[in-house]
């Protein structure tokens, strides 16, 4: 049994939020402190954040050890957590100190609770009545013994803050502290029950006594666009709360976030608590605090809140897990959804991944019986599917600064005849991608880094998507200095938008892209006017893909479906799967059929025909016997090495090195492939080499990584960044 409170002076060891490898020794303080609790501890001449994570190790000399500052007044973590971030830790190689900042990302929790003063009616009577502080009384009395901030009476009742003042040293009005950080109001969940398919009934079903077991299990929800996986998921949230257990659902993107606190106050009665980027800072201090204490049943946010302390987590809901989004690519490399399932197997929890197009290590773990699967077949409202065809580009004829072939444009015309909306869409942000120079045939590149800039039409310059760079678009060839011919090459979605509004003179344009809108708010207006009817045709990035309900669309046109599938990524297929299957889920969700046509020079592709055929499971089946084969995720372990520096050749020595003294990789059975220039070899000015490990499914990968990497000291301005399971290759 650990010990699980030391008395005052007792030695314990604090982690700290210091880069510092280690757990260090300091004297409970006055009063003592519990394992786990949040403490503020001196470090050199500066007080730093820590967690009492155990006794202390007593090798220092106890002369020397200094005292806990204080202790915070908030839950101390529990158990649970510091096992979590001690196996995420594990497994992606991170430092304990940055998994300890990844969970205390509430600002402000050293200070003291935070409060505030509020006012309400006090006992006694004024000697002298004025109409100011007559005014004062009859709000307050009207609100019946309710309390205000001084702001608010003094707003109420029309007079100033020192006319309150007066009153509270007459003690008329009483003066009180209240806690600024409240609880949420508790969700009813018998509040909004909704009418269910029976398809949904079932599905509901087996989610609630999943939650019922108070056990941990995963289940994958998969249901095409339109067929109600929400309502679904939203029933095993209301078991969740009628346990008394606090569940978490995880969006992938800010932007659906509104939309979604809408649908759970309607079926709840309030909103749940939020985290993301978005919220406030004091709204993100109130989360993480009354989900420490058990008074936010439900939270819904970013990855980023799988790191709450909750105090008894009993769902997570992982909604389009398939969403690559839910990979952190910078700071602490995790996978959201495979800690979503970490953390559930901690709490006897249950997970719901939900998506129409799930991600194959999903779909290879409900072959290998290791998630229970839920299959949603209805569509509300239309019962099929959009037809899918292709348009073989090297039968179209048309000019090569065009991009929509006539066979489409016909197709957009019938729509637009019949006041229905079309969707074209290109996943490629900008104007165009490059600009090239007529006369030397020079490409405009970033200065720091190997990529080409894209031209922003919209905002009148270019930019590097690699570094977020941008400069003025020249008049004169930076390499030629001939004025006048640099010229833009290849289509972005403004240059979609140009080439949509010369086809369709009389239709309304609008552009769906996540870099027109300068906030959140404004994108989702700008969505939901679309959806209302406001645009004839649609011009669309990804953005589009993601859960938006567009009622009037009857046509998706996909302007290039072979962008996905050029490049070495191994998962290139299967993302050019899901994305043009999210895509063409948009078309004909109401009353109207739909259609979806893909644009491409390869019908003969083996994606694009699965795509077409509309067989998911054959396609599973085949790209999961591909990755078999070659022994790659999810059948096999990967892990990607970036090393860089600013100087070219230390990079590739170190490379070089790692390479050759691969022993602990060499015990396990894994391969070291490289070093290589990564796919984007030079960014913000570091060049950047590539190593990439192979290994069977089952080997210690994580330890023997970590004994490889120890052996190479990171000397000046090199860096390595190890990503296991790594998502995407640049
Ligand atoms: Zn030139
Ligand atoms: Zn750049």
């Amino acid at each position: 049994m650990t010990q699980e409170f030391f008395d005052e002076g007792a030695l314990v060891g604090v982690l700290t939020t210091q880069p510092l490898d280690r757990v260090l020794d300091y004297k409970a303080p006055e009063g003592g402190c519990f394992l786990g609790a949040f403490v503020e501890v001196p470090l050199g001449p500066r007080k730093v954040l820590g967690v009492v994570w155990g006794p202390g190790r007593g090798d220092w000399d106890i002369s020397k050890v200094r005292a806990v500052n204080r202790v915070l007044d908030v839950v101390p973590m529990a158990e649970e957590m510091r096992q979590f971030l001690s196996k995420t830790a594990d497994y992606t190689l991170t430092p304990m100190s940055a998994m300890l900042r990844l969970a205390t990302r509430a600002p402000g929790l050293g200070d003291a609770p935070s409060m505030r003063k509020v006012y309400r009616l006090g006992t006694a009577e004024p000697e002298r009545m004025t109409d100011a502080r007559r005014k004062v009384l009859e709000v307050l009395r009207d609100y019946g013994g309710l309390a205000f901030t001084l702001k608010e009476v003094a707003e109420m009742a029309g007079v100033t803050p020192s006319v309150v003042k007066g009153l509270v040293k007459l003690g008329a009005v009483s003066e009180e502290d209240s806690p600024r950080d409240l609880p949420y109001p508790r969700l009813d969940p018998e509040y909004g029950s909704k009418e269910l398919t029976e398809d949904q009934q079932a599905g509901a079903q087996v989610l609630r006594d999943a939650v019922r077991s108070g056990r941990y299990g995963t289940t994958l929800l998969k249901g095409v666009t339109g067929s109600g996986k929400t309502e679904v998921y939203l029933e095993a949230v209301a078991e969740c709360l009628r346990q008394g257990r606090q569940a978490l659902v995880l969006l992938p993107e800010i932007a659906l976030t509104s939309e979604f606190i809408t649908r759970v106050e309607a079926r709840f009665g309030h909103k749940p608590a939020e985290w993301h980027s978005g919220v406030t800072m004091t709204e993100r201090r109130r989360c993480w605090k009354m989900v420490g204490q058990g008074e936010a049943q439900l939270i819904v946010g970013a990855r980023s809140a799988l790191f709450l302390p909750f105090r008894d987590l009993g769902l997570i809901v992982v909604d389009e897990e398939h969403d690559t989004s839910y990979k952190q690519e910078d700071g602490v490399l995790y996978n959201a959804r495979d800690m979503a399932v970490l953390r559930a197997s901690l709490n006897s929890a249950q997970v719901v991944l939900a998506s129409a197009t799930p991600s194959l290590e999903s779909w290879a773990n409900v072959e290998a019986g290791k998630y229970r699967r839920v299959t949603l077949t209805s569509r509300y409202g239309a019962a099929v599917l959009p037809e899918m065809t292709a348009i073989d580009m090297r039968s179209e004829d048309l000019p090569g600064s065009r991009w929509v072939s006539p066979s489409l444009q016909a197709k957009v015309q019938a729509r637009l005849e019949r006041g229905e909306q079309s969707l074209l869409f290109l996943n490629r942000r900008g104007y165009a991608p490059v600009t090239i120079c007529r006369a030397c045939g020079h490409q405009i590149g970033c200065d720091d880094c190997d990529s080409t800039m894209v031209e922003h039409r919209f905002l009148k310059r270019l930019m590097c998507h690699q570094c977020g760079e941008t400069k003025p678009m020249p008049t004169v060839c930076p390499s030629c200095e001939v004025e006048d011919k640099l010229a833009p090459v290849g289509p972005g979605v403004e240059r979609m938008a140009e080439e949509a509004q010369a086809l369709f003179p009389q239709a309304k344009i609008a552009v769906l892209s996540s870099d027109l809108y300068g906030s959140a708010r404004a994108l989702k207006e700008h969505i939901e006017a679309i959806a209302r009817g406001d645009a004839d045709v649609i011009v669309g990035t990804q953005l589009v893909a993601k859960g938006h309900n567009f009622p009037k669309l009857t046509l998706v046109g996909v302007i290039d479906a072979d962008l996905g599938l050029q490049g070495s990524d191994l998962r290139a297929a299967e993302r050019t799967f899901q994305l043009m299957r999210q895509v063409a889920g948009r078309a004909g969700r109401a009353e109207a059929a739909g259609e979806a046509v893909l644009q491409t020079f390869q019908p003969e592709h083996p994606v694009i025909r699965a795509i077409l055929g509309g067989d998911e499971e054959a396609f599973w089946a085949a790209e999961a016997g591909e990755r078999r084969a070659a022994g790659v995720p999810p059948y096999g372990r990967m892990a990607g090495i970036v090393l860089s520096s600013p100087n070219v050749q230390e990079v590739f020595d170190l490379g070089t090195a790692m390479a050759r003294q691969d022993g602990p990789l060499r015990q396990i059975g894994a391969q070291v492939f490289g070093p290589a220039p990564a796919p984007i070899a030079r960014i913000r000015g570091r060049h950047r080499v590539r190593l990439l490990v192979k290994a069977e499914k089952g080997v210690p990968l994580q330890q023997a990584l970590a004994a490889w990497a120890k052996q190479f000291k990171l000397r000046g301005d090199l860096r390595m960044a190890i990503d296991i399971d790594p998502q995407s290759f640049y």
